[in-house]
């Protein structure tokens, strides 16, 4: 049988749309968009409706977006950027325990210097309260770094409240929209944000392609130098193809948000429900309706979530685990640390996120998963049925 994807949110496939737009930039037109002849002219002006292209879904200025090789980078330049551009003002950041580790290394980077990082609690769905963000606020803070949507557990964010929460204090506000960014509708108005990070590959765009969003006026210090590129925001040469492709990608989700939010969300629920259903002890970890529209993350009591994620791949199904073995330090996610799961459940965790493709596949999933579970709860001693 076909083997079935729902790990979406580690990666998604290039739509072959996506592809057949980058591919002419990779051969015909090659050129470096800072040379001044015809290939470069060409080159600069596929970059340029691109970023136009992008700058309008976010309904930004197109000097405002900066292009980056990723996520990460974007989320490096945001966090530590700011910090330096600011450091004549305060030293004080403020960000909370579910970050991505590419928002909290860098804090703890800066850490190391001579900054100082608050990390916010969450409470047992993942959601931030906007008072806590309040209350941490100082005549020293100079960054706010809260996500969008987590990329484990889906809860989403009251980004708006924060944002103007911020804003009434002159503290930046940045936000990683990696899991977000043309899987839901908003501006970069709507989150009330200065700073925004995204990723292609989350959104059926290639890997090695990312964007940050710096609204005008916001300073920040660049940490790559070299040409004046981006307007001495990031140096080094333009990905042209995989600018082009990022374009793409976000023209193809502009076509079909709406659609996708509504199929998504009904697939969501009916997993879950159906989850809740077929197994006992089964707990939805993220909050119920606050969530990404593709996030399914369950933990089940007495079952490696390793043992779960091995038996399914050999059935030909590929998602994730918040479990211990897959990471080197072997402790559980921190996000489900955060939330509050006890370890035995943070160990039992699986994270389904789907795709456009995956839709027509979840029947298959919950028919799958409860006969997996049942026969490792038949040799694990801790299962007693209740
Ligand atoms: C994938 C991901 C990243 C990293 O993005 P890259 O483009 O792979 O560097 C950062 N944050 C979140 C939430 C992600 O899901």
């Amino acid at each position: 049988m076909k083997p079935v994807y729902f790990d979406y949110g580690a990666t998604t496939p290039c739509d072959p749309e996506v592809v057949a737009a980058m591919l002419p930039y990779f051969s015909d037109r090659f050129g470096n968009p800072s040379s001044m002849h015809a290939f470069g002219k060409k080159a600069k002006e596929a970059v340029e409706e691109a970023r136009e292209g992008i700058a309008a879904f976010l309904e930004a200025a197109p000097g405002e977006i900066v292009f980056t090789s990723g996520g990460t980078e974007s989320n490096n330049m945001a966090v530590k950027g700011a910090a330096y551009a600011r450091r004549g003002k305060g030293n004080h950041i403020i960000t909370s325990q579910i970050e991505h580790h590419a928002v909290l290394e860098p804090c703890h980077f800066l850490e190391q210097e001579w900054f100082e990082v608050t990390i916010l609690p969450v409470d047992g769905d993942g959601l931030i309260n906007p008072d806590d963000v309040r209350r941490a606020i100082t005549d020293k803070t100079i960054l706010i770094s809260i996500m969008h949507g987590n990329n484990e557990i889906g809860t989403i964010q009251p980004l708006a409240e924060i944002g103007r929460i911020a804003r009434d204090r002159g503290v930046y506000f940045h936000t990683e929209a990696v899991q977000t960014l043309g899987h839901l509708p908003f501006s970069v108005d709507d989150l009330h944000v200065e700073l925004l990070s995204a990723s292609a590959h989350k959104l059926y765009g290639p890997k090695g392609i990312g964007l940050l969003y710096v609204r005008k006026g916001t300073r920040l210090t660049p940490f790559m130098h070299g040409g004046e590129q981006e307007n001495r925001r990031r140096a080094s040469t333009h990905n042209v193809p995989g600018i082009v492709g990022f374009a793409k990608a976000i023209e193809l989700a502009r076509g079909s948000l709406e659609k996708e939010v509504r199929d998504l969300t009904a697939f969501r629920d009916k997993l879950i429900g159906g989850f809740q259903k077929e197994m006992d002890q089964v707990k939805l970890n993220g909050h119920p309706t606050q969530r990404l529209p593709n996030n399914v993350n369950i933990s089940i009591a007495h079952v490696e979530g390793e043992g779960m994620l091995l038996s399914l791949d050999m059935l030909g199904i590929a998602c994730s685990t918040g479990s211990a073995c897959s990471s080197a330090s072997l402790a559980p996610s921190h996000v489900l640390m955060a939330i509050g799961l006890p370890h035995e459940l943070a160990h039992g965790s699986l994270r389904f996120s789907m795709g456009r493709p995956t839709t027509a596949d979840v029947d298959r999933l919950l028919e799958t998963l409860p006969p997996v579970v049942a026969k490792l709860r038949a040799i694990s001693p801790l299962y007693r049925k209740t």
